[in-house]
């Protein structure tokens, strides 16, 4: 089925920058609560909501086989559930109704009020409920920088790394949109040269730019889903910052891995752009440096050409970028991480999100986190207020940023926007 919605030509009747994020091309998914307390499905164009409940009570979407309700939900799993062809369905028919030519809701003053919502006027929620998080490690410089301070250099990457899209199972509770706040954990860490763990506020809270991957149901359990099918199964992508407290990671990771450290918060920017809208941003990935396993052998390009920003905002300043990356840079790409996840027969349902992993550039001001780019603390980062940084302090925002950009169209994602506040007293 041809996707209609991605035609760069096409212009919409709204008033939007010719900069946004959210041109008609665009269409993500999103939650939202309105003015009026009603939580609804909606998408976004320009720096307008869009009420997809009120759309199909209005008949919006005649001829298109959906369920009365599908859209008057707190979450998109059920959507996603409907699959692929329905997605590009309902992108398809929205690109239709904004469309510049089209007078039938752009004439239409009532409807217009029931349906479109200022981003002032509305408040983003989680977009789906995750019933389970994975998280990768899927960046070769992460992996490789990571390796090189804990072990040393010969040493950085696991015998593993170049055979398997290394994972580990996430915790999906404490997921949060942008906007809502994050607080410094209390844990146990081991300092330098101590021989006693001790107890209290984490002093080395990071970011890790991440984005991560929401699938639909995918397979039943032991039936894997092949390599070269798997972005059938992977409705979009949102931008993800994995907070970690890298003092208690050292200290608690061997031998099980992460653990509190990870779980205490981890934000997600709230409107889910499609990988359908991502298509005309196809690219090349990384060549595999070692012959990798048949079922993690794909054909064609898997890879988006995604850049990524991070900033961050002190209390009172503005915001400084720290970081610009790329989801390109990532060696093992969404597609093997499903194949792999699936490959033992593990099952896969809506609403599950997957986390590439830091995503770290090729030079040190691409790389995906504070611990990287000051290097252990070892090179503090200037803001533009003149302060330091080594890790993040306290009422400091961290903003991350994504979009992709060719001579034709731009489409982004927004932000995915946290506030670290200071540990709870105890
Ligand atoms: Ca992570």
């Amino acid at each position: 089925m041809p996707i209609t919605a991605n035609d760069p030509k096409r212009k919409t009747w709204l008033d939007t920058a010719p900069d946004t994020d959210f041109p008609i091309q665009n269409i993500p998914f999103g939650v939202f609560l309105t003015r009026d307390d009603i939580i609804t499905i909606g998408t976004r164009i320009g720096d307008y909501a869009i009420d997809l409940g009120a759309l199909h009570q209005l008949g919006y979407f005649k001829g298109i086989e959906l369920t009365d309700d599908i859209f008057l939900q707190d979450t998109l799993n059920d959507f996603i559930s409907d699959g692929r062809k329905t997605w590009r369905l309902v992108r398809n028919r929205i690109a239709d109704i904004f469309d510049k030519e089209n007078p039938k809701l752009r004439d239409n003053e009532d409807h217009r009020k029931h349906i479109l919502f200022t981003l002032d006027e509305v408040e983003m929620q989680l977009p789906v409920q995750v019933g389970d998080y994975t998280d990768f490690y899927s960046s070769k410089e992460h992996a490789t920088n990571v390796g090189t301070m804990f072990r040393g250099k010969d040493n950085a990457l696991m015998p593993n790394w170049l055979h398997i899209p290394v994972g580990y199972h996430g915790r999906s509770s404490s997921i949060i949109p942008s906007g809502i706040n994050a607080r410094r954990p209390w844990g146990q860490t081991m300092p330098d040269g101590a021989t006693e763990p001790v107890f209290g506020p984490s002093r080395l809270v990071d970011f890790e730019l991440e984005m991560a991957f929401i699938t639909t149901d995918a397979n039943v359990l032991g039936e894997p889903i092949p390599v070269n099918e798997a972005e059938e199964y992977i409705f979009g992508l949102v931008l993800f910052n994995d907070w970690s407290a890298r003092d208690i990671q050292k200290w608690e990771y061997v031998p099980l891995g992460p653990f509190l450290a990870k779980n205490f918060a981890s934000s997600i920017s709230p409107w889910i752009v499609t990988l359908d809208a991502l298509q005309p941003f196809k690219v090349e990935g990384p060549k595999p440096e070692m012959e990798q396993l048949p079922y993690l052998q794909y054909k064609g390009k898997k890879s988006y050409d995604i850049n990524l920003e991070v900033y961050i905002a002190p209390e009172k300043g503005k915001e400084s970028k720290v970081s610009s990356s790329n989801f390109k840079y990532m060696y093992w790409n969404m597609s093997q991480q499903l194949a792999h996840h699936t490959i033992n027969g593990c099952n896969v349902n809506s609403g599950d999100m997957m986390g590439s992993g830091t995503i770290s550039g090729p030079t040190p001001d691409s790389y995906g986190s504070m611990l990287e780019l000051t290097w252990r603390g070892e090179k503090p980062i200037k803001l533009s207020d003149g302060s330091e940084r080594k890790f993040i302090n306290d009422n400091d925002t961290v903003i991350l940023k994504g979009f992709c950009e060719n001579e034709n169209v731009r489409i982004g994602f927004g932000e995915c926007r946290t506030k670290l506040l200071p540990a709870i007293k105890q």
